[in-house]
């Protein structure tokens, strides 16, 4: 391809909204164009790349035995409405009516399509397992699109789904995506985090997150400098740093040579901070207690105190009960924040908040500020492990300006539920080896998940075993976003000139820069451009009539791995030679032009190769 039809807009300057380098580059190297706020124009250059990102995940899904299908973008809101995600999905989903006033949707995520058309196909658990997959585009309404096509509204994705006779073929299929995700970043130049992620109502070892380091990533992952423990902060579990008490009985005894229990004026205090300092103690020995309100709890709370009443309700004919709305009080050592996603996932819940004001003074008889474990009845208390291991601690005595001091676990109060609903934070120590855990900043390239039957109960997909009798497969779900991969891939491979793209992803593989296009020059240019496509080298050959400097600069910026200089002078010696540089690499080197197509060649091919193993 000649540079000068090959529509590469290149800028010297940068748009001003640009905050990271892969959205300043993917602008000035003439690879994308804003149309609106979250929408972007792949220009030629740019769509070679994606296009390349594209072809490794396809081929990486192809090599598990995963069938691509191609599904419409626009799909009917029918079907959003039989899994109960038309009303759960929120702004974020795009729905449209057509001129019949029918609902429709352009699909954010796509496993309502999948499992409709699944469940028309399957009959027998010969056909198990199946995994499906699309390479196509999503759209969300992101509240904040940013950083270019990090974030968009819209953005293409692989995603795939796969059905299962029993949970061990569900995993067989996971480990296998895992795998597979592995190898795509790899071959992507990529260096990816997978993180154990949080897999909400399917709990385990369900769900894997592929995270690049970035200091704009959204996701704060807990790392183990001792044995590589990688976990979504969201998911991460810790070392207890206390001895945990594993029955109220066990602490009450331990409590025994514990003062009783006091109440405590305590005026005009309101803070941690403040209790701390009137006190003079450290936040360690408090017990904070939070009020929050669970949405669509599936667990069953029926014996839990003040639950009773609590009606349950079905979101859709086969969805499991749930409690459209609950609070619980939850008690956790004061130095340390609740958990939300550990919280729902206890829950199994699809949200959880903290109760307003009035809901607090409610539910605890006092003003907020005061709540405490102590004598609250009414209201199911979750214990975080923490707690177990406090036999004198501070907490709020459930009335004005009070509090309580000496409060013992198991002798003045118990919880409803133990459960680990903790944050997890840097100096905290490795559950796996008690190594020091630290954290790292995170941006989602992709992620696979359990989803277990969810959608197959909801959307009621059913097939027959080998007995002849009705069973419901189970789910598995595999998501990477294509523009996000591709806009990390220059986040990771750049300098201060430009992009330094992989072999593998790159829009060209040689970039040809005569230092003035005519003549002998020409005429060696042309033949090796020539040679080397026929060898299966894309090249672009700048044929352009401008300065070097002005060439050189957009080759640097373009990031074309390598770039082969040809001049007057090195061609009319006795064996004509030729520049050859590597992007990113200080050294040039002078080559015999006769060898040049060979050893480019044999090095591109290699260097593709390498990242494939
Ligand atoms: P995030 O938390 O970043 O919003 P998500 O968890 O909602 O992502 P998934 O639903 O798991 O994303 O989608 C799978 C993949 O799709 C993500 O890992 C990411 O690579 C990509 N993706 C999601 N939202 C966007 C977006 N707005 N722009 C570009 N890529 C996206
Ligand atoms: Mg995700």
């Amino acid at each position: 391809m000649n540079y000068s039809s090959a529509f590469i807009p290149t800028l010297r300057e940068v748009p001003s909204d640009a905050v990271i380098a892969s959205h300043r580059l993917m602008f000035r190297a003439g690879l994308l164009r804003k149309l609106a706020n979250g929408l972007f124009t792949y220009l030629p250059l740019g769509l070679r790349s994606f296009r390349k990102v594209e072809q490794i995940i396809r081929e990486e899904m192809d090599a598990i035995g995963a069938l691509e299908i191609k599904p419409t973008v626009v799909v009917p809101g029918e079907l959003w409405k039989e899994s109960g995600r038309w009303d759960s999905m929120g702004e974020s989903m795009l729905r449209v009516k057509n001129r019949l006033d029918n609902d429709f949707v352009v699909s954010p995520t796509a496993e309502e399509v999948f499992t409709a058309t699944v469940r028309d196909e399957l009959s027998s658990y010969r056909q198990l397992p199946l995994a499906l997959y699309q390479i196509n585009t999503k759209f969300r309404d992101e509240i904040r699109p940013r950083y270019g096509v990090m974030r968009g509204r819209e953005f293409v994705m692989k995603d795939a789904y796969s059905w299962h006779a029993d949970d061990k073929s569900l995993d067989d299929t996971y480990q296998a995506m895992g795998r597979a995700y592995r190898k795509i970043f790899k071959r992507c130049g990529l260096s990816v985090i997978p993180v154990k992620a949080d897999s909400g109502a399917m709990g385990g070892s369900g769900s894997e997150e592929f995270m690049v380091e970035s200091e704009i990533g959204d996701n704060t992952l807990i790392l183990c400098k001792k044995c590589g423990y990688a976990a979504n902060v969201e998911k991460a579990a810790c070392k207890n740093d206390f001895t945990a008490q594993t029955s109220a009985e066990a602490a009450k005894a331990v409590a025994v040579s514990v003062p009783p229990i006091e109440k405590i004026d305590t005026p005009n205090v309101k803070t941690i901070e403040e209790l701390c300092a009137f006190l003079k103690t450290e936040p360690q020995t408090f017990i904070k207690t939070l009020i929050y309100r669970a949405v669509n709890v599936e667990l069953d709370i029926s014996s839990a105190p003040g639950c009773a009443n609590i009606e349950r309700k079905k979101q859709s004919p086969d969805a499991p009960a749930v409690y459209p709305q609950a609070f619980f009080a939850v008690a956790i050592r004061g130095d340390l924040d609740v958990n939300e996603v550990k919280l729902a996932s206890v829950l199994k819940a699809s949200e959880v908040t903290l109760a307003d004001d009035i809901d607090v003074t409610r539910l605890t008889n006092a003003p907020v500020g005061f709540a405490g474990p102590v004598g609250l009845s009414g209201l199911p208390i979750i214990i975080d492990h923490t707690v177990t291991g406090m036999n004198d601690a501070v907490t709020g005595a459930l009335a004005k300006d009070l509090h309580y001091k000496h409060a013992a676990y198991g002798r003045d109060f118990e919880g409803w539920l133990i459960e680990d609903i903790r944050t997890v934070k840097a100096g905290d120590l490795c559950s796996q080896c008690g190594g020091e855990l630290y954290t790292k900043m995170g941006n989602e390239l992709g992620h696979i998940f359990k989803l277990g039957y969810k959608y197959t109960r909801s959307m009621n997909v059913t097939y027959l075993d080998e007995n002849g009798k009705t069973q419901m497969p189970a789910m598995g779900c595999y998501g990477i976003g294509v523009d996000r991969t591709l806009a990390s891939v220059i986040e990771e491979h750049h300098d201060e000139a430009g992009i330094i793209w992989p072999v593998s992803v790159a829009p060209y593989h040689v970039i040809i820069v005569p230092i003035k296009y005519d003549g002998a020059v020409k005429e060696t240019a042309d033949k090796l451009a020539a040679e080397l496509t026929h060898n299966g080298i894309e090249v672009l050959l700048d044929d352009r009539n401008e300065r070097p400097g002005v060439k050189f600069n957009d080759a640097d910026l373009t990031g074309i791995p390598w770039r082969v200089v040809i001049g007057d002078k090195a061609l009319s010696q006795n064996v004509p030679q030729v520049e050859i540089k590597r992007r990113g690499e200080k050294e040039n080197r002078m080559i015999d032009l006769d060898k040049s197509a060979g050893e480019l060649t044999e090095r591109i091919r290699e260097e593709i190769g390498t990242m494939k193993l």
